[in-house]
């Protein structure tokens, strides 16, 4: 396989997980009874550009399909970080009536609602049709589409150029990213602003979150390889944040290559120094990486085991798409986690892709009072603590697997 960035050939391996099924595709019990769809899931490094890249394997509508799970309201903490951002981006940039806002994988709408609290005009791009409903209940319009250039080109067209383009944990997610990125160059205005949240490749490396690799996740991205996507899709990368969320993402600033009236913060060169030091540029960064998910499987696997033969009750929390690889990956099933829990309705009553553990409300809980409640989504492990804390009364502990099995 080539680099679907460069184009050079693919000859470093990251990891290679084996085969699972897509992260969100949860199973009905009609749909039990048939054999699941498993894909290679094996991740590669281009030596050229150094961005990180699953094996072409699943094609993304067979991915982002209409019964796709994921509403970014289930989580407040992400509410939270959502009225920060558009905050921010109001008062930085000055954004009014007269601003037009885009977002790309704009899900539920949550992010859109808060921009319109400030009146200002907007719209947003969402190919899956579950989340885009729900936006357009809220009074949002969306395009039901998948955003590339040519979907740029046409709403330019209209004369809907952007003067904030915001693409939150996206970039990540799309197999085309040089057509993506640079529908950002096409459609923003010459005075516009694009930002994108990604999760950083560097805390990936540095704390194991391999269960953040699925298919869905095609790009795992440093500082390194974005900016030299971006300029060479007509994008001038200026500002850089570090931020908590997904395990530690990034949040670039760019505008258009050929207008570039912002001058380039000095944070952008000393993440890339740092990088640089870290040797995010050489193929020695990669190596070994296989060998910490092999001590994160085992690791789960003991604490599972030892508990079974203690006598202790295990429940896991959190049905996320981290999750379905950690548990694909141990291979631990339903004889040793005998539910999930989690608070999406549209999940309750459905089993985890793969593993096939029957996902179940909250309620579960309190009728079975287990001895550990291992969380799967780690990232939102605060929240998930504090929402359960009333295990703590029946001696309840939790647990988390990555980057070491921990009890807490
Ligand atoms: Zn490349």
């Amino acid at each position: 396989m080539k680099c679907r960035h460069c184009h050079a050939e693919l000859l470093i391996p990251f990891v290679d997980l084996g085969k699972t099924p897509p992260s969100n595709a949860y199973l009905t019990k009609e749909k039990l009874a048939r054999p699941e769809k498993r894909f290679p899931l094996k991740v590669m490094v281009c030596h050229k550009c150094w961005l990180v890249q699953t094996e072409d394997c699943v094609s993304a509508d067979k991915l982002f399909d209409d019964e796709y799970a994921y509403f970014s309201s289930y989580s407040a903490i992400w509410l939270e970080h959502v009225a920060d951002y558009v905050e921010k981006m109001v008062g930085r940039f000055a954004l009014n009536e007269d601003s037009f806002v885009i977002e790309i994988a704009a899900n539920d709408g949550c992010l859109l609602e808060r921009f319109r609290s400030h009146a200002i005009p907007l719209m947003g791009i969402e190919p899956t049709r579950s989340t885009a409903d729900t936006a357009r209940a809220r009074g949002i319009e969306i395009l039901g589409r998948f955003f590339g250039n040519a979907v740029a080109i046409q709403l330019a067209a209209q004369g809907r150029s952007a003067d904030l383009m915001v693409a939150n944990n996206v970039v990540a997610h799309v197999p085309d990213i040089n057509d993506f990125v640079s529908g950002f160059a096409t459609l923003l205005k010459s005075s516009g602003v694009a930002t994108f949240e990604f999760p950083h490749l560097v805390r990936l490396v540095e704390e194991s979150q391999f269960d953040t690799i699925y298919h869905e996740h095609y790009s795992y991205l440093s500082m390194t390889s974005v900016d030299s996507i971006f300029e060479s899709n007509g994008l001038r990368i200026f500002d850089v944040e570090r931020l908590p969320t997904h395990g530690g993402s990034l949040r670039v600033f760019a505008q258009r290559a050929d207008s570039a009236l912002l001058r380039r913060s000095s944070s952008v060169d000393l993440l890339l120094e740092e990088e640089a030091r870290l040797g995010v540029g050489g193929k020695a960064y990669y190596a070994g990486f296989q060998r910490k998910v092999a001590r994160v499987r085992e690791g789960l696997l003991d604490f599972l085991e030892n508990a079974k033969q203690d006598g202790k009750r295990v429940a896991a929390y959190g049905a996320a798409a981290k999750g379905n690889t950690l548990l694909n990956v141990s291979g631990a099933g339903v004889e040793m986690i005998p539910y999930v829990v989690d608070r999406s309705r549209a999940k309750q009553g459905k089993f985890t892709p793969g593993s096939r553990i029957p996902i179940v409300e909250e309620s579960r809980l309190k009728e079975e009072k287990p001895d550990y409640i291992l969380i799967l989504p780690w990232n939102l492990r605060e929240e998930i603590m504090g929402q359960l804390d009333y295990a703590r009364a029946w001696g309840g502990k939790f647990a988390l697997a990555v980057p070491e099995l921990t009890i807490l």
